[in-house]
């Protein structure tokens, strides 16, 4: 039998639904698979074996009844550890929540669950959702699938791993500010950020409300379309869900067609400052679009060079005020200092144990930001700035239908490199800042091997809000494209998986 872990999640369906393969099968040989390769990788920060296979078998004997199964049950999946799960620990990547076994799960993974997708495991993350490179997770970090010596990209960089080293075929991801698609640029895969609103953010535990947006990872564009509809849609616990059906992702993505549209290229989001290599393949699969039949033009979007300093405005002050309920009183960690100490003295003593230095510094600056006498200057700027940006977003998308530029302006970096510099660390997520601010989709998709290092770039796609279905058609039209001239799936050529990592 083909190895199952190799399949994409929607031949694994099919495969699944014309009886050829169990659902325990499936996720077992899964499971096996995690046993061999994350010892080395460490994406999963938990593993649910046990429940996993459950599920399994329960969409098993579903089948065997002749009951009607969704498209995706039995298909495994890797969840983040800032989605909160019923039967096993939410960390979020923090000392903070060490064991805590939430009492209700996501809408997401509620949905998840709904459809009868054994989940296989919970994934690594930055503490909180804050980092590009999982460095900053209080667990260890996880080692990129095409160079253990190398970052997986963040905060995301569990879900990215795990499907790039065919340790699940779909996995879940929450994007603030880059974190489900520069993990996907660096490690080969594919990572959509939805429209602001379009996933529900009932039981994410938050990093800055009005940015985050949970998504869809996996090694193809079909592969993320099937799970961005099983995620999406209207939910009344969050106030911000946009009351509209999910858009028809799945049959864009098979459409895969580009021909009469337009592609705006951003003029700010190219060439200087980008590694020559991810530069390279950019320009080569926009050369690949035009053969297609889109129709190539330059936009430009003059605020975007101020939207990293606005994010870092915006997006510590929301943490600052998100993180406050971890006061030790409620839930979480409690660390009590010796004597008798006061209620703000455990605080204290919990908040600087529990916390780690990025999560300290994004505290201090997000509450330096709101204080009063600075509030204007600092946070009320960066609100205008915002503004801004998203009038450059609605400009070029007069122009074009989607916008494209590089994901990352480099591939992953070695472990060490940015740790010491956080602005070094902050400019990775240079291209992807924009859409959390304006709330418009974007996808990550690979555009090849970048010629100096032999590791994989990035393209991304941007589209207007509640147009992600433009982000499949032209995603999978590209990869239809990438993949005859690669011969195969770009991720076959990861040495470290290839040696069995
Ligand atoms: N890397 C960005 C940050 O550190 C994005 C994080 C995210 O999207 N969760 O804030």
């Amino acid at each position: 039998m083909t190895d199952l872990t190799r399949l994409t999640a929607a031949d694994l369906a099919e495969a699944l639904t014309s009886g050829e393969v169990s659902a325990r099968e499936a996720t077992q040989a899964h499971l096996t698979r995690i046993a061999e390769v994350d010892p080395a990788i460490h994406a999963y920060l938990h593993v649910a074996a046990d429940s996993a296979l459950a599920t399994a078998d329960e969409v098993d004997a579903a089948r065997a009844k002749g009951e009607t199964l969704h498209q995706l049950a039995g298909v495994p999946i890797a969840v983040k550890d800032v989605m909160t799960t019923t039967g096993m620990p939410t960390t979020c990547g923090s000392k903070m929540l060490q064991g805590w076994i939430p009492p209700y799960d996501a809408t997401v993974v509620r949905q998840i669950k709904a459809a009868g997708m054994p989940i296989l495991g919970k994934t690594n993350m930055d503490e909180f959702a804050m980092g590009s490179s999982t460095e900053h997770s209080a667990y260890g970090a996880t080692r990129n699938p095409w160079d253990l010596n190398r970052i997986p990209g963040g905060s995301g960089g569990g879900s990215s791993a795990v499907v790039a080293s065919y340790q699940a075929p779909l996995a879940t991801g929450t994007d603030t500010g880059g974190s489900i698609r520069q993990p996907a640029a660096v490690t080969g895969s594919v990572g959509v950020k939805p429209t602001y609103g379009g996933v529900s953010r009932y039981g994410l535990v938050a990093l800055a409300s009005s940015l985050d947006q949970a998504g869809p990872c996996a090694r193809t564009v079909l592969d993320t379309a099937l799970l961005h509809e099983v995620m999406g849609g209207h939910d009344p616990m969050d106030s911000t869900s946009i009351d509209a059906p999910v858009p028809s992702v799945v049959e864009a993505a098979r459409r895969a067609d580009v021909s009469g549209m337009k592609i705006g290229i951003v003029r700010e989001l190219t060439g200087e400052g980008f590694q020559p290599g991810v530069q390279a393949r950019f320009d080569e699969a926009v050369a690949l679009l035009t053969e297609a039949g889109a129709e190539v033009v330059e936009v430009s979007c003059p605020n975007f060079q101020y939207a990293l300093a606005a994010y870092y405005l915006i997006l510590p002050s929301e943490a600052s005020s998100n993180l406050a309920k971890f006061d030790a009183m409620r839930y979480g960690m409690r660390v009590v200092p010796e004597g008798d100490p006061s209620a703000e003295q455990v605080m204290a003593a919990t908040r600087d144990a529990g916390f780690g230095d990025e999560v300290k510094r994004r505290i201090i600056l997000g509450t330096y930001a709101l204080s009063s006498g600075y509030y204007d200057a600092y946070y009320g700027s960066a609100q205008k700035v915002r503004r801004l940006i998203s009038d450059d977003f609605a400009a070029a998308f007069a122009r074009a239908d989607v916008l494209v530029c590089p994901t990352a302006p480099t591939t992953a970096f070695a472990f060490g490199d940015k740790l010491d510099d956080p602005m070094a660390m902050y400019l990775n997520d240079i291209a992807t800042i924009p859409a959390n601010l304006a709330g418009v989709p974007g996808m990550s998709l690979p555009s090849g091997l970048a010629d100096e290092d032999g590791l994989p770039a990035g393209l991304q796609i941007l589209a207007p809000a509640m147009a992600d279905e433009r982000l499949y058609s032209v995603g999978a039209a590209l990869e239809a494209r990438l993949l005859d001239q690669w011969g195969g799936p770009l991720l076959d050529r990861a040495p470290a998986l290839t040696k069995g990592a």
